[in-house]
This record gives structure tokens, C-alpha cells and sequence, in this order.
């Protein structure tokens, strides 16, 4: 187990992090194994193991602006190899969340927005409405017309309708705000 002995700002930061995501990151042993398998783990997005390492030594700026939380899928591939059960999607989520209420720029800008309008298109419609928010990405990203010869085809498949254009159903809509607002509430933002 590391002993630390960084400044109590940086002792701050990582007692956060391990008391929200309930992980204990001082027994990470650094092995490396959890981003051995980590399928998101590049040479530009560190990965998991060194997520881990910025916590511990407090790296706050560089650890909420990291990557690797943005890109996580939350595939548990890292906390099944990890041999002291470090469950590393549990810390991804609180970065994310840390990250928010302090009001970092999203280092991943088009995941954030295409999070945002996954989120807006489950609150107003009860589900995701895949063509609205492919087209609603684009026209955010400015590239109108990319992928629409797959859309197009999608849609002569009737995998998808245009009319999920339309407004949700109010009933549907009522539903569905109503569980973001308890979700919300349960976290301390409405
Ligand atoms: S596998 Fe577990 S112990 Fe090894 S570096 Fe990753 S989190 Fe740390
Ligand atoms: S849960 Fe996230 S960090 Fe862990 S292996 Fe999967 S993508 Fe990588």
C-alpha cells in the first residue's frame, strides 16, 4: 500500500474521490493490468491505470481533465483484471461529476455534447430518438451531412422514421421528466 505525503489539498482531492466512488485507490498496485485490457486506452486517452495515478498524487486539474473518464464505456474489463478489485468505472463516473460541478471545459467536447443531447432526447421523448439527435449532433458539430447516406438508407430499411422529428407524447414526456428530476434531486442539483 503507498503511503502519501502530498500537500492536504492534494490528500483532499483523492480522500473525495475514493469516499464518492467507495474505491480504496490506495492498495493500486500500478501493475498496469486494468489498462492492458482497457479498450479505450491509447497513446493519446492514458487509460485507467494512468487515471489512477494522477488521483494519487493529487493531480486534481490533470485528472478532471483527463480523457479517459470521457471515453470509459463502463465495460468492467479493468475491475474483473484488477487484483485488488479497484473498480475503475465507479471513479470515472465521480471525475465526471466533479468535473461538471466545478465547471471544467470538457476536454472531450463532442462526447459532452452528444451526452447533452442523448440526455435531452430521453427527457423529451421517454427513449433515444436516434435520427433527431444524429442530426441535431451534426448541425452542433457543423458537418450537416455526415453519415446521411446512411441515414438515408436506415430509413428506406424503416430502422428509423423521420417521424421522430416530432415532439414526444406529453403523457411520455411527464414520465420521463419526472424520473430526471428525482435523479437530480437524489444528487443535490434541483
Ligand atoms: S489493475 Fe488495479 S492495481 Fe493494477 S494498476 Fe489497475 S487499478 Fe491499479
Ligand atoms: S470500464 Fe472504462 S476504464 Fe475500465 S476497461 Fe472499460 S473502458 Fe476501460
Amino acid at each position: 500500500m503507498l503511503t502519501l505525503k502530498g500537500t492536504s489539498s492534494e490528500r483532499q482531492f483523492l480522500d473525495q474521490v475514493m469516499h464518492k466512488s467507495g474505491q480504496n485507490l490506495l492498495e493500486c498496485l500500478q501493475c498496469g493490468k486494468c489498462s492492458g485490457g482497457c479498450p479505450i486506452t491509447s497513446n493519446e486517452v492514458g487509460g485507467p491505470r494512468k487515471l489512477i495515478a494522477e488521483i494519487l498524487a493529487g493531480m486534481k486539474e490533470e485528472a478532471l481533465c483527463d480523457p479517459t473518464w470521457w471515453y470509459c464505456v463502463s465495460c468492467g474489463t479493468c475491475a474483473t483484471r484488477c487484483p485488488v478489485e479497484i473498480n475503475i468505472y465507479q471513479v470515472a463516473t465521480v471525475l465526471c461529476e466533479m468535473a461538471e460541478r466545478e465547471n471544467v471545459s470538457p476536454s472531450e467536447p463532442d462526447i459532452h455534447r452528444f451526452e447533452e443531447l442523448f440526455l435531452k432526447s430521453v427527457r423529451e421523448h421517454g427513449r433515444v430518438e436516434e435520427l433527431q439527435t444524429a442530426m441535431l449532433f451534426n448541425l452542433q458539430t457543423r458537418k450537416p451531412f455526415k453519415d446521411a447516406g446512411k441515414g438515408l438508407r436506415l430509413m428506406l430499411r424503416g430502422a428509423i422514421s423521420p417521424k421522430e422529428l416530432l415532439p414526444g407524447k406529453k403523457s411520455v414526456r411527464a414520465r420521463a421528466d419526472h424520473i430526471f428530476q428525482q435523479v437530480l434531486r437524489e444528487k443535490g442539483e434541483e
